[in-house]
């Protein structure tokens, strides 16, 4: 079973996504939805309320301790900022909101993403990207010199909202990490 945060954002496509890949997946709002599942997948939409809805429901004590436990995760856009060290501090990694520029809302662009084959077309929309990063993050990928995907263990986060595209290997990933977890 692979979660999805529903807590804002743009969760249900994901769960259509996952779905699409034959995942059962379940919406996560609270500490207790995390129980009993081998991965999760954390949305784009804004990290600020995110950040509070978090707090509130005491997810932010939750999501490090199941991070810590090994959960795999996939983290797209807003959910990235989630993770970092300003934020949930699951991932070493600072990241810059907004970092392509307010006026440019939204741009697509074909990415390599080291371990996930040829390039994948991605939507970014008031995109971050990773502007530091400490010895336990891998970069996967940079566009224009900034790095928009990294890894760290089992969780990978990525700038830019796979789910729109029709883009499923980085949900495959998830769903195998899930699978051997
Ligand atoms: N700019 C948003 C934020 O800072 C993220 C945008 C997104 O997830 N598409 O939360």
């Amino acid at each position: 079973m692979v979660g999805v945060l529903a807590l804002q954002g743009d969760f249900e496509a994901h769960r259509r996504l996952l779905d699409g890949l034959g995942a059962d997946s379940r919406e996560v709002r609270t500490p207790a939805d995390l129980a009993g599942l081998s991965g999760l997948v954390l949305p784009g939409g804004e990290s600020t309320t995110m950040a509070l809805g978090a707090a509130r429901e005491g997810l932010d004590r939750a999501l490090p301790a199941a991070a810590a436990d090994g959960l795999p995760m996939l983290a797209t856009c807003a959910g990235m900022i989630l993770l970092d060290r300003d934020h949930l501090g699951v991932l070493d990694i600072r990241t810059q909101r907004n970092a392509f520029g307010r006026q440019i809302r939204s741009f697509e662009s074909d990415v390599t993403l080291e371990g996930f084959g040829e390039p994948m077309h991605a939507v970014f929309i008031r995109a971050p990207w990773v502007a530091d990063h400490g010895p336990t993050v891998e970069s996967l990928g940079e566009l224009d010199g900034h790095v928009i995907a990294v890894r760290s263990g089992r969780i990978v986060a990525v700038a830019f909202h796979p789910e729109l595209t029709g883009e499923t290997r980085l949900h495959r990933w998830l769903v195998d990490a899930a699978a051997a977890f």
